[in-house]
């Protein structure tokens, strides 16, 4: 391991404290002092939750929804953390709030998927922050935009904070019904691998939008070697005043956690790693395979686009693309491969074949 590696783990640790996963637990939204308390000492007893989240202020996407019960529940926030012992998080959208949350003794604040989509909001927050010492986290926005995550995160960087941590809570997508937002995994492991020195948390709360695959979602972030999860919790998840279908009961938790397994990345493992080292590297050779067979296709394509020129053929044979899609498709299933996964290889295989054959067909010679 290079000491800039270890550098970055050690600053990580802010966070996790060597524990992975640390794990955010409470409702949606603070609705009554019994409702928060309850919640808080049931999620406490439970011994699996870490820090105590809930919603004071509440993003909504329509108005006349319950909108968060404001100022007033902030003391009850402060009791939890004087009968539990555990730190506490609240959603801040504005200065406004980061003062009120400051004079309540919140010990952590998050910013939420609306909010991180607006650079002046997200600049705001981070102005009314400068000087002050209080780990901050940042939601993914609403929509697929690493940049935009990245940035909001520059931003509190920038005014000093240290303690930056961001939590991948997926992305908004117009007709999707498995999900409440889109994990996109991809754009969260892409977010990993640029920014690995700053704890990375998965909210597969408002990922999942329902409880059924809500195991399922967490014990894939663990998979993927996220450092905690933000799970949301209510003593009466259906009568919840805001997401009522995606909460659970503190017990219910307390057995989703204990039952999920946790894998580790064994990086400075020397056996495992040279195990695996092996296999690696014969996937290595199969992907030099890949990429020269590829290239080979796309100048057989170059081929196909000259002599399509020259006699003024049309790029696309419509019988043609339904014969390459279809062997394709039955060639994959026999092999163990996913018709969603074929389907998926061989239009970008397709599209880029066509692209090549536009250059050749818009070039002067
Ligand atoms: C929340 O955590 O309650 C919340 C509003 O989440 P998001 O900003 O991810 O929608
Ligand atoms: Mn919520």
């Amino acid at each position: 391991m290079t000491d800039h590696k270890e550098v970055r783990k050690r600053e990580k640790t802010w966070l996790t404290k060597d524990k992975r996963p640390i794990v955010i637990a409470g409702p949606c939204s603070a609705e009554t002092r019994e409702q928060v308390i309850e919640t808080c000492v049931q999620l406490n007893q439970t011994n699996k939750a870490d820090i105590i989240r809930a919603g004071i202020w509440k993003p909504r996407t329509r108005p006349n929804s319950f909108e968060g019960i404001g100022e007033e529940g902030l003391p009850w926030m402060q009791e939890v953390k004087e009968l539990t012992g555990m730190p506490v998080t609240i959603e801040v959208a504005k200065a406004s709030h980061v003062e009120m949350a400051l004079k309540h003794e919140m010990d952590i604040l998050w910013i939420g998927a609306r909010t991180t989509v607006n650079p002046f909001a997200v600049q705001e927050i981070a102005d009314s922050l400068r000087g002050v010492d209080i780990p901050v986290l940042v939601k993914n926005p609403i929509n697929p935009d690493l940049a935009l995550w990245l940035g909001s995160i520059e931003r509190l960087e920038k005014v000093g904070l240290k303690e930056i941590g961001a939590i991948h809570r997926g992305f908004s997508n117009l007709g999707e019904k498995y999900y409440r937002n889109r994990p996109q995994w991809q754009i969260a492991l892409e977010f990993k691998r640029l920014r690995d020195d700053i704890p990375l948390i998965c909210d597969p709360s408002h990922i999942c939008g329902r409880r059924d695959i809500l195991q399922d979602v967490s014990q894939k972030a663990m998979d993927l070697d996220f450092d905690g999860l933000m799970i949301e919790s209510h003593i009466d998840p259906d009568n919840a005043w805001s997401d009522a279908a995606q909460q659970i009961t503190p017990s219910e938790f307390g057995r989703m956690i204990t039952e999920m397994v946790l894998r580790e990345d064994y990086e400075d493992d020397l056996p495992i790693q040279s195990n695996l080292e092996y296999l690696r590297q014969e996937i290595d050779h199969v992907d030099d395979e890949i990429l020269n067979l590829i290239s080979n296709r796309m100048k057989l394509v170059r081929d196909v686009a000259n002599y399509k020129k020259e006699n003024n053929v049309t790029i696309l044979q419509q019988r043609r693309w339904n014969y390459v899609l279809e062997k394709a498709m039955n060639q994959g299933m026999q092999n163990e491969l996913s018709k969603k996964f074929i389907n998926k290889l061989i239009r970008v295989i397709h599209d880029e074949s066509i692209d090549q054959q536009e250059k050749i067909m818009k070039s002067k010679s």
